[in-house]
């Protein structure tokens, strides 16, 4: 099993993860697809319960099997994970593929110098004394003030924002190529938020990682996304690069969920309504019941396949496809009136998207 490094990073192709349950399959990831690339960080954002958080998990087969049976095609760097033996998986998970879970947490019965001994020995064969002097250069890395000297500190006696860097720390210690972090900054302040976004970018840059971010923060995306995938129900609405999502949202879900910020001049409480029941979904788009323009064709046929808004911005709605008036679904969307954003975006230039996003950003932080 011999990686190819000139392979993409990660190409997702048609996953689905479904749960047998007493009430039926659960049906949390219907057939997606996305790449990340070394260097690049992809959000894949949406609503509790959008199936973000199962399409992450299912990249290195974490769901057992069963009750949950996995689909699809996962190759890192040409190699297919869903071929691998357990035994070949064991030596992309942690190593070169790190998870950040959500809500993990570090053991509070050992001292968080030993969790990172533990953490890089697994990947490692170093000595201790290698493995602590590897540890406290994490530690310092990742923004631990005297770290040498509070290696041997427990997690009761750091901050939450400081355990969170511990953590991050840990997850880099086998060196990763792709770090797949799913909600890293939430339950902190906004503070400490704005902190650990910028702190994830600077080990980015530093070393040339793939980023997969997971979260329904679309204040942290603003930050620091390359390119957004928008997930609802279980299926992709909408994905393009982070100044397309921004500047003109097209997917009327996507819309939603922008107009949920609440630097937003029409900033809403939240979206109407709930999502579908995962086991017994409407046959249209899944956004149907929630959606302002729903037509009756939305209602049949299964989701409206990805349709091109402009080059690189996809969305998964009727209205993108022939003899639709497209201007129903992006009018007033963002601050152009231009639905394909191809004029528009030509007027613009790099200052004023980057205006935008430092805007969002700015807000994230207060
Ligand atoms: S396909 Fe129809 S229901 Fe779905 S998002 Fe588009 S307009 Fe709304």
């Amino acid at each position: 099993m011999t990686d190819d490094p000139n392979a993409p990073l990660l190409e997702v192709e048609d996953l689905s993860t479904s749960f047998r349950t007493d009430s039926g399959r659960l049906v949390a990831v219907d057939g997606i697809d996305f790449t990340v690339e070394a260097g690049e960080t992809v959000c894949l954002v949406g609503e509790s319960g959008s199936g973000k958080t199962v399409a992450s998990e299912s990249i290195t087969r974490l769901p057992n099997s069963p009750p949950a049976r996995i689909d699809g095609s996962v190759r890192f760097r040409g190699v297919d994970l869903f071929e691998c033996s357990d035994t070949d998986l064991r030596q992309y998970r942690g190593n070169r593929i790190a998870h950040i879970f959500q809500n993990s947490q570090l053991n509070h019965c050992y001292s968080v110098g030993w969790q990172i001994v533990e953490a890089i020995r697994i990947h490692e064969d170093v000595s201790k004394t290698a493995a602590r002097a590897r540890g406290i250069d994490l530690l310092e890395r990742v923004g631990i003030p005297n770290a040498s000297s509070r290696f041997d500190d427990y997690p009761h006696e750091f901050s939450g924002g400081q355990k969170q860097r511990i953590m991050i720390a840990m997850a880099l210690a086998g060196n990763p190529d792709l770090l797949i972090a799913d909600e890293p900054t939430t339950a902190l302040d906004l503070t400490v938020q704005a902190q650990l976004v910028r702190l994830l970018a600077e080990i980015q840059s530093e070393f040339g990682m793939g980023i997969l971010l997971v979260t329904h923060d679309l204040g942290v995306v603003a930050e620091i996304a390359d390119r957004v995938v928008v997930m609802y129900a279980g299926k992709i609405m909408e994905r393009g690069d982070v100044f397309d999502i921004f500047e003109r949202p097209a997917h009327p879900y996507t819309q939603a969920l922008l107009d949920c910020l609440p630097e937003r001049a029409n900033a809403s409480g939240g979206i109407p309504g709930s999502l579908p029941d995962p086991t017994a979904r409407p046959e249209g788009c899944r956004f149907a019941d929630r959606c302002p323009h729903t037509l009756e064709a939305c209602r049949t046929g299964g989701q409206p396949p990805e349709l091109e808004v402009e080059s690189g911005h996809h969305a998964s709605c009727i209205y993108y496809g022939q003899g639709y008036d497209v201007s129903v679904v992006c009018d007033g969307q963002g601050e152009s009136d231009d639905c394909d954003g191809q004029d528009e975006s030509d007027n613009r230039d790099s200052t004023d998207v980057s205006k935008d996003r430092e805007r969002v950003s700015e807000a994230n932080k207060r």
